[in-house]
């Protein structure tokens, strides 16, 4: 028998397990899909926006894989803290593979960034999402008029559009009945979404910037004569050499931009995208909360990069989300590049001094940075797995000392099993019934625990 644990409940993590338990290379698997929250499925439960239903019902898909006879869920686990560091889970199963995503947001880098009312979108996400650790997040947004996100990929969208939509469009969602009330409560007007480079060069996909244009009673607007400064906006050879999505996102923007008088009325919410201008300081009112971002114009350099102006725009906001992407955080014990901000390793086994380290992998953002849709992680994981199982005969040799979940809780910790979820998932249902809503996430560790029940078998 071979016993694998897998750190991690996001797709990455279902992935590898899913690709370990359908295999048929190795006999006997047994996988443990270890969570550090009591709740699975990662970014896809406290990462993907509330209202895009249709790739949060992925969960009914991964619920199926953690439900397979040969996989076993263990949330609650935090690996690499005192009770179980790595080196000790290592002891616990032949193979580990890590699956730890890239939990952190990344800073402007500016003055004036820690002002109150700058927030990183990852907060912001993991706060509307429910998500534990979130719960404290204070967002004060009755006095907000105006927002600026800074990035312009699709987590800059999801934000931009969870903020511009109304409290009827988010109630049938799954967000937390405070932050519901919170964004309800409101008083925002315009979101200005804000790119340091051209539309040419923006991240996010045309299905998701389309869908900021279909918003009820809200207003999409893109400046033509900045869409200009663009070499590729008015088609031609620079046009032609983009990729698809680059030349799509560019009819939608022009869509939007070409429309003069005669167009819809003006609704009350808008939101604007911004190109070429770069973040340069945030500045704060007497109060001490921001009260506007400082940008410097830019302009394309010819290259796909940009260069500096020195000319200067302020945009007001009371509220400054920086949406400029995801990093990876070291876990204690497993080796890490702090450049890249993920694990090294080679075909998904980790690189302990540039060898493979016996029984220890890695798969998803933590292998190869935060990029790709959901979707990617799937050959990701099959390409982890598949170095696992070339390394299984060697691995399976060693003694295991019994059952891990015993060595769990001899450590203290308190694992909360496939069964105490399904509790959890039964109390956000009757939770979202008596609020006259459907399903509604707890959002706080001893709301998801209390859920959980005592007895955990
Ligand atoms: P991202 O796609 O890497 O976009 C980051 C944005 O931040 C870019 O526009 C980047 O501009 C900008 N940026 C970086 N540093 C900056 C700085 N110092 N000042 C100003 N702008 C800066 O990251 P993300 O939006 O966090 O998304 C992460 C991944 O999740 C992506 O693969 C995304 O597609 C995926 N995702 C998908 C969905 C979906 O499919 N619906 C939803 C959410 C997330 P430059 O290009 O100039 O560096």
């Amino acid at each position: 028998m071979l016993r694998v644990a897998v750190v991690g409940s996001g797709p990455s993590g279902v992935y590898a397990a899913q690709a370990l338990a359908q295999q048929r290379e190795v006999p006997g698997v047994r996988v443990d899909v270890l969570d550090r929250l009591p709740a699975p499925y990662g970014l896809v439960r406290y990462g993907v926006a509330p209202d895009h239903e249709k790739i949060k019902s992925l969960q009914g898909s991964l619920r199926t894989v953690l439900e397979d006879e040969g996989i076993r869920f263990l949330g609650h686990v935090e690996v690499g803290g005192d009770r179980l560091p790595a080196g000790r889970l290592l002891e616990l199963y032949h193979a580990v593979v890590y699956c730890v995503g890239a939990a952190r947001d990344r800073l402007l880098g500016v003055p004036g960034e820690d002002l109150a009312g700058v927030h990183s979108a990852t907060a912001f996400v993991a706060w509307y999402s429910g998500h534990p650790d979130a719960a404290a997040e204070a967002f004060d947004l009755p006095g907000v008029r105006s927002a600026v996100v800074v990035g312009a990929g699709n987590v800059a969208v999801d934000v931009t559009r969870i903020l511009a939509r109304g409290v009827p469009e988010l109630a049938p969602t799954d967000m937390p009945q405070s932050a519901l009330e919170a964004l309800g409560g409101s008083g925002l007007r315009t979101v200005a979404m804000v790119a340091r480079r051209g539309p040419s060069q923006a991240k996010f996909t045309t299905k998701e910037l389309r869908e900021l244009g279909t918003l009820p009673s809200v207003e999409a607007l893109a400046d033509p004569a900045e869409l200009a400064l663009d070499p590729a906006y008015a088609g031609g050879p620079a046009a032609a050499a983009l990729p698809a999505v680059a030349r799509r996102n560019l009819e939608v923007l022009r869509g939007w931009a070409e429309q003069g008088p005669g167009g819809p009325p003006p609704a009350p919410r808008r939101i604007t995208l911004r190109f070429y201008l770069r973040p340069v300081e945030v500045l704060g009112g007497p109060d001490g909360r921001v009260r506007a971002v400082r940008f410097e114009r830019t302009l394309p350099d010819g290259q796909g990069g940009v260069a500096g102006t020195g000319r200067y725009e302020d945009l007001d906001a009371q509220l400054v989300l920086r949406s400029v992407g995801y990093r990876g955080v070291p876990l204690p014990g497993l080796p890490f590049d702090p450049a890249s901000g993920t694990v090294p390793h080679a075909a998904g086994r980790v690189l302990r001094a540039g060898r493979a380290s016996v029984g220890e992998y890695v798969a998803g953002w933590i292998k190869r940075g935060p990029t790709g849709v959901i979707g990617t992680n799937r050959p990701c994981a099959k390409e982890t797995v598949s170095s696992l199982l070339q390394d299984a005969g060697a691995l399976a040799r060693r003694e295991l000392p019994g059952d891990p979940l015993d060595a769990l809780r001899a450590a203290g910790l308190r694992p909360v099993l496939w069964p105490g979820w399904l509790a959890i998932e039964a109390a956000e249902a009757e939770g979202g019934r008596s609020l006259g809503r459907r399903t509604v996430k707890i959002p706080d560790w001893a709301g998801l625990l209390g859920a959980a029940g005592p007895a955990q078998t």
